[in-house]
């Protein structure tokens, strides 16, 4: 398998930035990746679907694009199965086969732009699901040593859009294939959002099938398609902050959203803070904030990932200006 050199990125990176590998490849088993590790020039980049990074600038060294396909059932007993996923797969394809096939875990987790590889990297949730709920375990590269490792759930240390591969061990594996545990008796869990007004509104009986559609409804509505307009999903975390450091912003701000995490904690909307910092809609060429989303950078066709990057540190001074609350980027900048 040969590298590509100087290949273009612009297609593979939902924000649409402009950019080149210096080298890059595909691997679509285990057996490749070790192979092209043994020669690929560092650094290294995993890419998946490109859907949660924001390109600054050509990435020297190597990119290996993770295709390593495959949906297989592994264990089942009364109650559950076992998927074993490629890392390649596209997460909302694995999503619409276990909705097809009725096994629960994944409906409200639907039309997550990206690959099953990557989806463990920041534990992806939506709708309040998270996989960490019906994750088992991930088989793993290092890249140093090229063996490869098992990852139980305990060992991944999953938090709010975050795991052990996005701080400990970031850039020292290649997840290629993620195994998970779904349903046969599926609990719902349409409590969050908006889901079910939506459901009531589609004059559907609650089912995995109606709540991925209610999902894929409501996702639609709200967020910018990225093959529309470029962007990453949300740019920033939802801040976290004490309760009583809430509470003394509400005397302030009393429309201020917050969610209660934990019992001493609150988890603050950070699309409120963005747009009440008055930036919601704001463009300035072709680097924006979405005019319906806050938190969703927009590049309107030609912006390049320092034009996104500087409009997120300005974002970032002025809600910590108004609110005194750091705004944390969720998309990894390269
Ligand atoms: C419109 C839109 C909506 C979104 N909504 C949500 C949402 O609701 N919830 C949510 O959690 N996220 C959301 N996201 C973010 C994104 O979809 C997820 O983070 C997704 O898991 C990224 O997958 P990817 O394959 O595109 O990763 P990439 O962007 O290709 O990579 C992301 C990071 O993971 C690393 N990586 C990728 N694959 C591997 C691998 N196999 N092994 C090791 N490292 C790897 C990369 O090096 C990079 O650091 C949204 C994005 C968009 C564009």
């Amino acid at each position: 398998m040969e590298f590509n050199h100087n290949h273009p990125l612009k297609n593979l990176n939902t924000f649409g930035i402009y950019a080149n590998a210096e080298n890059f490849a595909n691997f679509n088993s285990i057996e490749e990746l070790k192979r092209l590790l043994e020669n690929a020039k560092q650094p290294l980049m995993i890419l998946g679907g490109g859907s949660n990074i924001l390109l600054t600038q050509n990435i020297k060294g190597s990119i290996l694009k993770n295709e390593i396909f495959g949906i297989d059932i592994i264990e089942e007993d009364n109650k559950s199965v076992a998927v074993k996923v490629g890392g390649g797969v596209v997460w909302h394809d694995f999503v619409s086969w276990s909705i097809e096939r009725n096994l629960g875990g994944l409906e409200n987790l639907s039309l997550i732009p990206g690959s099953v590889g990557a989806a463990p990297m920041q534990n992806i949730g939506a709708y309040g699901s998270e996989i960490k709920s019906v994750f088992k375990q991930l088989e793993a590269v290092n890249i140093e040593s090229k063996e490869l490792k098992i990852f139980e759930n305990k060992d991944c240390q999953f938090g709010y859009r975050t795991s052990i591969f996005k701080t400990q061990l970031k850039n020292k594996y290649v997840i290629c294939s993620v195994t998970f545990r779904l349903n046969k008796y599926p609990e719902f869990n349409t409590s969050y959002g908006a889901i079910e007004d939506e459901l009531r509104d589609m004059g559907e009986i609650t089912s995995l099938k109606s709540i991925s559609q209610a999902v894929i409804n409501i996702r639609s509505r709200k967020l910018p398609d990225p093959n529309i307009i470029g962007n990453s999903g949300s740019f920033f975390k939802n801040p976290t902050i004490s309760n009583i450091e809430f509470q003394s912003l509400k005397k302030d701000f009393p429309l201020i959203v917050g969610y209660p995490n934990g019992d001493n904690e609150t988890k603050v909307a950070a699309g409120w803070l963005i747009e009440q910092a008055g930036w919601k809609g704001f463009r300035d060429g072709d680097a924006g904030v979405h005019k319906n989303q806050a938190l969703v950078l927009v590049n309107y066709g030609n912006a390049k990932g320092k034009d996104i990057l500087n409009l997120s540190k300005k974002i970032q001074d002025s809600v910590e200006q108004k609110f005194g609350i750091q705004l944390i980027p969720e998309v990894n900048i390269l």
